[in-house]
């Protein structure tokens, strides 16, 4: 890293000046416009805003050293944000009305979008605008759609400091129907036990590990991680399907790891806590190191408590795809 480096914009609070939107009214869906990031206006009585029918997705896009812009897996997050929306009954425009909402808005600011290993974060938001407070068991029959765009730092850039978790091995980040949905209920669910968990515990993160089940932390997927192994929770209903997951055990059996996709308990994540490096994963920061776990007021080390050699390294065969720095074997980037 150079000295002059300015310091990133904080992750979320800076937007390029337009958006896309586009309204449904009775399932008829308008054009998708362009328009200046500005406040919306809804009723009061706006669906969303007393029965949270909201739902949302976060991808982005690269400017490779060839000065193109690319989105990485646009497909998968905009069939994970299909499903979202069929989970909360919500009026979906269809994927390729989604597809077209992006391109639209991320061409209006190509030039905006920093090139790497800064990246452009784009946010579609879904939410049910029928002015209806009748309608608490109802879906909303009148929807808007709108993709925010951000250009983002490298998450990494003050330095990497690993990350120390509570062990919750009571309590749920949502329900069991809610878990893969990127519905905003969810993290406000989840808001208060992490507050208390960083006021008592002083620790970043809670990991979510019902009756000892290891899930989540509240807004990224958790790896266990050593010289030959990864292991992680396998896909089931009660946790979020995260890309960037898939993406790396993809890579890491490409690069020969032994990927275990299977239900593991807190002891036998304490068990392996001192032979193991931990990390979590998600779009905003990609691969993340965990140092520390608390549990039951003790603290375990993952590994050293560093930022561990085999997390850096997925996490750079990674980057390094996005990038455009290793070669796209998966078919994984879209031009734009
Ligand atoms: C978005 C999200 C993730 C990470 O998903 P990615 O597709 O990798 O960004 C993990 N857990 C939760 C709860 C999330 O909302």
């Amino acid at each position: 890293m150079t000295a002059d480096k300015k310091p990133a914009a904080k992750f979320g609070t800076v937007f390029c000046k337009q958006m896309a939107i586009a309204n449904s009214s009775n399932g008829q869906w308008g054009e998708i416009n362009l328009q200046p990031v500005q406040p919306l206006s809804l009723h009061p009585a706006a669906h969303v805003l007393h029965y949270s029918s909201t739902i949302f997705e976060g991808m982005k896009a690269y400017r490779w050293a060839d000065g193109q812009v690319r989105i990485f897996r646009l497909d998968r997050h905009l069939e994970r944000m299909r499903q979202s929306a069929e989970a909360m009954c919500l009026p979906f425009p269809g994927v390729e009305m989604v597809r077209k909402a992006i391109f639209k808005v991320v061409d209006a600011v190509r030039d905006e979008i920093p090139g790497l290993p800064e990246s452009l974060y784009i946010r579609p938001c879904l939410m049910g605008t029928s002015p209806d407070i009748g309608a608490a068991a109802l879906p909303s029959t009148d929807a808007c759609l709108f993709v925010l765009v951000s250009p983002v730092g490298d998450y990494f850039a003050g330095g990497l400091r690993p990350l120390r978790l509570l062990v919750a091995d009571k309590t749920m980040r949502t329900t069991t129907q809610m878990g893969r949905v990127k519905t905003g209920g969810n993290y406000a669910a989840a808001l208060r036990v992490t507050m208390e968990a960083r006021r008592e515990h002083g620790v970043d993160q809670v990991l979510f590990c019902p009756d000892g089940d290891v899930q989540e932390t509240g807004a990224a997927n958790f790896l266990l991680i050593d010289d030959k192994r990864i292991l992680t929770k396998a896909l089931d209903p009660t946790f979020l399907h995260g890309v960037t997951r898939d993406s790396l055990l993809t890579l890491a059996r490409d690069m020969g790891y032994q990927v275990e996709e299977r239900p593991f308990t807190v002891d036998e994540l304490l068990e392996r806590s001192a032979s193991s490096e931990a990390a979590l994963s998600g779009t905003a920061a990609v691969l993340s190191p965990v140092g520390e776990l608390v549990c039951h007021g003790k603290t375990y080390k993952m590994g050293n408590g560093e930022v561990g050699p085999n997390a850096m390294k997925l996490r750079k065969a990674l980057t390094d795809v996005q990038g455009g720095l290793a070669e796209d074997r998966h078919g994984w980037l879209t031009r734009i």
